[in-house]
């Protein structure tokens, strides 16, 4: 660390985001979000736990083999079992890192069962000096630390960077301070412990107050130079600090700030989208920076003072947080250079394949709607670039609904393992995507469960683009399917369709070891 005005961002979607109930990204999806963080300039990516699961290890390692730039890390407990699984998933990676967590509060101490606080303290070192002899960059992150005695937590935190940690992450585990007293104990603990100017401050914050940005900033303010956070805010409970705030706060307010991250602004919309669509997890309209509201100005005084000159009510330019243009940007005319042109525009690179698929909807949803825009694209990227084999292909969807009769639909499925088969059925159902979903179900022997579906459009206008999510469980595990159509009961088919090609796809599941996690 030369630059003193850098922020570092540390990007933990695939470790805290995806421990957080409900979600569910196979390999290919962390790999692909992965490369995308790669995109967008974040300095350290927290690939996983890879002690919790042999998936959440191969996806470690193969974000450390695959995803060049940043740093890649992992979580480990401290114990030597745990650092073995961290250091064999990310050993490969250009720079890894090594992290590990252990409780510093008296509560947590306590409640946990581990001993009294030296022998914590003990462990803590042990677990760093055993780290250290595999990699040169260690981070210890005292878990709960806004709650612990602070004479504790300053003797902790010289103890492990006099045992070789070269990062040490603050974290507010339960998201209960505010931000004067968060930053002023980052204020303290620079003042306090002697050794600390040998190590990097990083603060990990959450948002059960809804104050995980504003308290990351507060740290910040007080000397911390690294930020843990995540793409749309998700995580644990009420979630993380969210990235692209964090990171839109440190660029509108540079000048005053004087402070600058590495991040390429103009992919947070885009990789925004990504991870939307990859966990079926969409913020909500008026979400700042990301969300569909952002930029709209509505009331007349506004849109007045908008179209006489942008600055008079917007902070910051739409364009430079990624946010999709709604002019029309493409026709079939323009070519498969200038479509594949946009799309690295976007942010997306598509393998071959991917992209042959998206060239080829491209053309299909040209014909149907006048106005292709930009996020038209991402939902048509979203769902192309498909991450997994695709066993059902959906054939034919036709369904009978209205005002009286129950809705009633028809699907034919294409069965990659059984293709000589036509799989062809009807059911009924409360709705019509109820109808379809339960046809589909009927084809497919595997048992579902839905849990969330979410249909919405994607631009205005009634030839708008639907875009649909669902989840659903299988054996105790989420799966998530996206699926975007002009015709929102063939979208919602497309995502109950893709879910299933995850659950194919998928390999035995193993549940996640309790108490762990800041
Ligand atoms: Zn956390």
């Amino acid at each position: 660390m030369t630059d003193n005005n850098r922020v570092y961002i540390f990007d933990t979607t695939l470790r805290d985001g995806e421990q957080a109930p409900g979600f569910a990204l196979n390999v290919e999806e962390k790999v692909e979000i992965a490369h995308q963080l790669a995109r967008l300039g974040v300095d350290v990516i927290e690939a996983g736990f890879p002690i919790s699961s042999p998936g959440d290890f191969l996806a470690c390692q193969r974000i450390a083999r695959e995803v060049h730039g940043p740093v890649i890390t992992a979580l480990a407990r401290a114990v030597p079992q745990d650092i073995d699984a961290v250091w064999n998933s990310i050993k490969d990676a250009e720079r890894s890192q090594i992290h590990i967590v252990l409780s510093v509060s008296d509560i947590h101490i306590e409640k946990k069962g581990l001993g009294t606080r030296q022998q914590v303290l003990e462990k803590g070192i042990a677990a760093v000096e055993y780290a250290r002899q595999f990699c040169d960059f260690v981070e210890y992150s005292p878990e709960d630390a806004g709650r612990a005695d602070r004479a504790y937590l300053y003797e902790t935190v010289e103890a492990m960077i006099e045992a070789g940690a070269t990062v040490i992450n603050v974290p507010d585990t339960t998201g209960y301070t505010l931000p004067h007293e968060f930053g002023g104990m980052i204020g303290d603990l620079m003042r306090h412990v002697r050794n600390v100017g040998n190590a990097i401050v990083s603060v990990h914050c959450h948002n059960d107050l809804g104050l995980a940005v504003a308290n990351s900033l507060a740290a910040i303010d007080n000397g911390a130079r690294r930020v843990e956070c995540t793409i749309n805010g998700i995580g644990e409970r009420a979630g993380n600090a969210s990235l692209e705030e964090l990171v839109m706060i440190l660029r509108t307010r540079e000048k005053l700030l004087g402070l600058h991250t590495g991040v390429n602004t103009r992919l947070l919309a885009p990789t925004s989208q990504l991870v939307q669509a990859r966990t079926g997890m969409h913020v909500q309209a008026n979400k700042a920076i990301v969300g569909a509201n952002a930029f709209a100005h509505a009331s007349g005084i506004h849109q007045d003072g908008v179209l006489k000159d942008k600055l008079t009510y917007e902070i910051m330019r739409p364009e430079d947080v990624g946010v999709a243009d709604t002019r029309i940007v493409l026709s079939p005319r323009s070519g498969r250079h200038a479509f594949r042109h946009r799309l690295q525009e976007l942010g997306y690179a598509l393998a071959d394949d991917a992209f042959a698929r998206a060239w080829e909807a491209f053309l299909v949803l040209a014909d149907k709607k006048k106005e292709v825009t930009d996020r038209d694209l991402q939902a048509l990227v979203a769902d192309e670039a498909r991450t997994v084999p695709e066993r059902f292909n959906l054939e034919l969807v036709q369904v009978s609904c209205g005002t009286s009769g129950r809705p009633s639909a028809t699907v034919r499925l294409h069965d990659s393992e059984r293709p000589d088969r036509i799989l062809e059925d009807a059911a009924i159902g409360d709705g019509p995507v109820d109808a379809v979903c339960n046809a589909i179900a009927r084809l497919v022997d595997m048992p579902t469960e839905l849990v969330d579906f979410t249909v919405r459009a994607v631009t205005g206008g009634l030839d708008a683009m639907g875009e649909a999510s669902v989840r659903v469980r299988h054996e105790d595990r989420i799966f998530s399917g996206h699926g975007a159509d002009t015709d929102i009961i063939v979208a919602s088919a497309k995502a109950y369709c893709s879910a299933l090609n995850k659950v194919a796809a998928e390999r035995p599941a193993v549940s996640l070891p309790a108490g762990s996690g800041v």
